[in-house]
């Protein structure tokens, strides 16, 4: 099945906000199985709507409008669907009353206020049409069935689209889908997007159901496996040969092939199960690693203390840093790197640490050591590993690569570790 979605908005079209519902919503396409070939974004005008709206309905058996619903002369939605379906506006009786007892009760306390005329707009509905309720603010959202086409209204608010479409469309749309659709995520740390892609392209190339869709994100890359199927354990059954195959090819880089998890929750995980407790040392990430860490519900079992040493005289204050190795190697360097790791973990008690230290820029690069050199250093239970990064980008991309290679320095070092591996 074939979806489209059209956003209503000036605002939009000038670029006033950002269109998170388009965002939103093609996700939850991308999930439950329809497929999206086209997005329009159009400004308050009627005319333009309705092509718009024309356009979708003649390449797509779904159309989902988001915004133009409420009580306004600029909003015309439900006016421009009516319009291209040649269909009469009607008052729905339901949602007259619950305009008038929304009133009431707002405005218990001035009994002489009278609802304005153009509040009752959004009691009109599309003759023959469902109407979906809306909890969270006052415009309804609409689902109108058209000979085999389905066009479905939300009001524009996402705190108001994003409940009304969990609630009521998304069920709605499985409904008339007769297809199942379930993935995994493969979750990639360590490989960059061009490599993981080309590791398994013969599985891409090969793909039909399931199928295998990449997504690169900073310092990670996600494989989505999704399989259609008629019902969930058919789904499951198509899919755990494919991710089988990719955790064979690239195993420890994968850190989870769960949704939900991410590379601090991971970690934590990890530290936790091996009772294990980190302190992190950190330079020219300022603490961007202790808050990841802290993003985890329940860290505090495993992470007592961070340090945020900027300057040498705070590296060998709070960690012990040797004067020496600053003078000889300098601050950013593999030996300082490691004797950061080491000093933190000494200093909080715990059995594992971990340190960054690098040159973020823009500023301070030099021949030898240009923007973007970065060691990370992980201790665990006597052991140093540091790595050399040379990462692309500006500051901001550079201090948040560190923290993502940071934190699976030390997964790899943990898991290697309890299976007695080489590191
Ligand atoms: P209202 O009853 O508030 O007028 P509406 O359904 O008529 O709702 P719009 O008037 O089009 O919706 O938009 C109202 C607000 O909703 C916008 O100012 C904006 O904050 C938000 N909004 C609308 N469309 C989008 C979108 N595509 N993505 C994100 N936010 C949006
Ligand atoms: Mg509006």
């Amino acid at each position: 099945m074939i979806a489209e979605l059209i956003s209503v908005g000036t605002e939009l079209l000038l670029g006033n906000i950002v269109n998170t519902n388009a965002c939103y919503l093609s996700r939850k396409c991308a999930e439950l199985g329809y497929a999206l070939y086209h997005e329009i974004t159009v400004g308050d005008n009627e005319a333009r709507l309705c092509e718009a709206i024309n356009t979708a309905l003649s390449r797509a058996d779904v159309v989902i409008l988001t915004g133009g619903l409420g009580p306004t002369e600029d909003d015309i939605t439900k006016q421009a669907v009516a319009k291209v379906l040649n269909k009469n506006l009607v008052t729905d009786e339901d949602s007259r009353r619950k305009i008038e007892e929304y009133f009431k009760f707002r405005y218990q306390d001035n009994p002489k206020h009278t609802i304005s005329e153009n509040n009752w707009k959004q009691a009109l509905k599309i003759e023959g049409c469902t109407v979906v309720g809306n909890n969270n603010g006052t415009a309804p959202g609409y689902i109108v069935e058209h000979n085999s086409k389905v066009i479905i209204l939300l009001p524009g608010p996402p705190s108001e689209m994003i409940p009304m479409f969990e609630a009521s469309i998304k069920p709605y749309l499985q409904k008339r889908q007769n297809k199942i659709f379930f993935s995994n995520m493969v979750k990639i740390c360590g490989i960059g997007e061009s490599k993981a892609e080309a590791d398994i392209i013969d599985l891409i190339k090969a793909q039909s159901n399931p199928t295998i869709a990449p997504y690169a994100k900073d310092g990670e890359v996600h494989f989505r496996i999704t399989a259609s199927a008629d019902n969930e354990e058919e789904a499951k059954r198509l899919i755990k040969p494919v991710v089988d195959e990719l955790v064979k090819r690239f195993g420890i880089n994968i850190y989870t092939t769960s949704e939900e998890e991410t590379l601090e929750s991971v970690l934590v995980k990890l530290l936790k199960q091996h009772g294990l407790t980190l302190a992190t040392a950190e330079s020219c990430t300022g603490g961007l690693l202790a808050g990841r860490l802290v993003n985890v519900s329940g860290v505090s079992e495993v992470f007592g203390e961070g340090f945020v040493t900027y300057s040498n005289e705070a590296k060998m204050k709070y960690l012990n840093v040797k004067e020496e190795t600053l003078r000889q190697f300098g601050a950013v360097s593999s030996q300082t790197a490691g004797e950061m790791a080491q000093g933190a973990a000494r200093a909080a008690g715990a059995n594992a640490g971990l340190a960054i230290t690098g040159i973020a820029g823009p500023d301070g690069g030099t021949s030898a050591k240009p923007v973007g050199l970065v060691y990370i250093a992980a201790y665990l239970n006597g052991s140093v590993a540091v790595n050399e990064y040379h990462l692309k980008g500006n500051r901001q991309k550079v201090r948040e690569l560190s923290v993502i290679y940071a934190m699976d320095l030390l997964r790899r070092m943990i898991l290697s570790q309890m299976n007695n591996q080489q590191f």
